[in-house]
């Protein structure tokens, strides 16, 4: 960063170090961009809550998620890569155990076995895991499974920056926003561009709320589980995945999708069925430590929104990750910046321009 009179002149001002804002700033700075990372440090932003889980197939049918084959391998790779820079341990590969919950479920896995899907798979030893769970129609393995250590990563991240002064802890308020179509300017910040990637806050931003959003509550637990093997994901209905700090026997149970909410606060309602749950299906004790709740930022489409303003090209965006940001956030968080550095296009699904019609209204 260089100082010019009083102003600070940089390339890229990003608001919001969630994940999106992390892999950004990561691929910018390994491009020798100067960047200034603003973040209020909201500790119910969705990333703050995930799981971190990134997994081939979703839905009750185990449908293959979109461009698979692209974003896992890719993002195994980025969070290595993040990770070896920062000494961090930022993702572990993982498989799931799916117990079916009803005999439909389990027809359509075994379904999908037949089909030689290369995610699914029978799981032999049936009976490995009688000590600790209750599963009377068997169980599938869906593999690989990988999980990202955002509980690591985010804030071993934001202390790189911080030491560098590369991130400001405040609230950015865009009424103080002047741009140009070469430039922005915030308080005495000068800058080519400035990049949303700020989650629901998007959603009230004047360049970007017309596009189409649709916020989804998810709430989850943590919980202790002395003696669990932390070697899989567990599955019935819900996941139940092993969160990272070592020995300390911490899972993280969930999520909840709720379309229609008064607010993110956690509710009583969730705590009660999904402890009710764990109770029949775990067969040794657990004690719940904590009630995570926050809103993900969704979209209509489940596609997200990456590029730059149509009518403002000094404005970015890299948001709407919705349930997946962990394995869409490195890869098109790369997609942006050498969209930005080397002028390379981005995916057409993904690009905001897609609404250049809305957005130019
Ligand atoms: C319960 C739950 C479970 C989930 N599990 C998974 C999972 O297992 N796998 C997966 O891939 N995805 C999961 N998700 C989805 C995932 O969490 C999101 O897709 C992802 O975290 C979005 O990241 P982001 O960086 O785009 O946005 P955010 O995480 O919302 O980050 C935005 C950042 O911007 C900051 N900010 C916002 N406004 C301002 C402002 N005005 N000024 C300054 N700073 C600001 C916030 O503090 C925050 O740090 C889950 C979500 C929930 C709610």
């Amino acid at each position: 960063m260089s100082s010019y009179f009083c102003f600070m002149n940089i390339d890229v001002l990003i608001i919001g170090q969630g994940i999106s804002g992390t892999f950004l700033s990561y691929y910018l700075q390994n491009e020798g961009k100067s960047f200034l990372v603003i973040d209020n440090n909201y500790s119910r932003s969705p990333s703050k809550i995930a799981a971190g889980i990134i997994n081939p197939v979703t839905g009750r049918r185990l449908v293959t998620v979109w461009m698979v084959e692209d974003i896992m391998p890719f993002a195994w790779k980025a969070y290595q890569a993040i990770g070896h820079a920062l000494g961090i341990n930022a993702i572990s590969q993982k498989s799931i155990i799916d117990f079916f919950p009803n005999p439909f479920m389990r027809e359509s896995f075994l379904q999908k076995i037949e089909t030689g899907d290369q995610y699914v798979h029978a799981y032999p030893e049936q009976n490995h895991f009688n000590n600790f769970f209750n599963y009377e129609l068997g169980c599938g393995e869906i593999r690989p499974v990988y999980t990202a250590h955002l509980e690591t990563l985010l804030p071993a991240w934001r202390s790189h920056l911080l030491k560098d002064n590369f991130l400001w802890e405040e609230d950015f308020e865009i009424s103080h926003l002047k741009v140009e179509a070469e430039k922005i300017y915030y308080n005495d910040i000068v800058a080519e561009k400035i990049i949303f990637c700020d989650g629901t806050s998007s959603f009230d931003n004047p360049f970007f709320k017309r596009l189409p959003f649709a916020p989804n509550k998810g709430e989850a637990l943590v919980v202790e589980i002395p003696g669990l093997p932390s070697q899989h994901i567990y599955k019935k209905n819900m996941l139940l995945t092993p969160l990272q700090e070592a020995g300390a026997n911490l899972f993280w149970i969930g999520a909840s999708y709720i379309w229609d909410f008064d607010n993110a606060n956690p509710t009583e309602a969730f705590r009660e069925s999904t402890e009710q749950a764990l109770r029949q299906w775990l067969k040794i004790p657990f004690t719940i430590v904590e009630h995570r709740s926050g809103l993900r930022p969704a979209t209509l489409e489940r596609r997200p929104f990456v590029g730059f303003h149509p009518l403002h090209p000094s404005i970015g965006i890299l948001n709407g990750m919705g349930t997946k940001g962990c394995s869409l956030a490195p890869f098109f968080a790369k997609q942006l910046t050498d969209n930005l550095v080397y002028q390379l296009p981005i995916a057409k699904d993904a690009d905001v321009n897609r609404f250049a019609k809305i957005l130019a209204r």
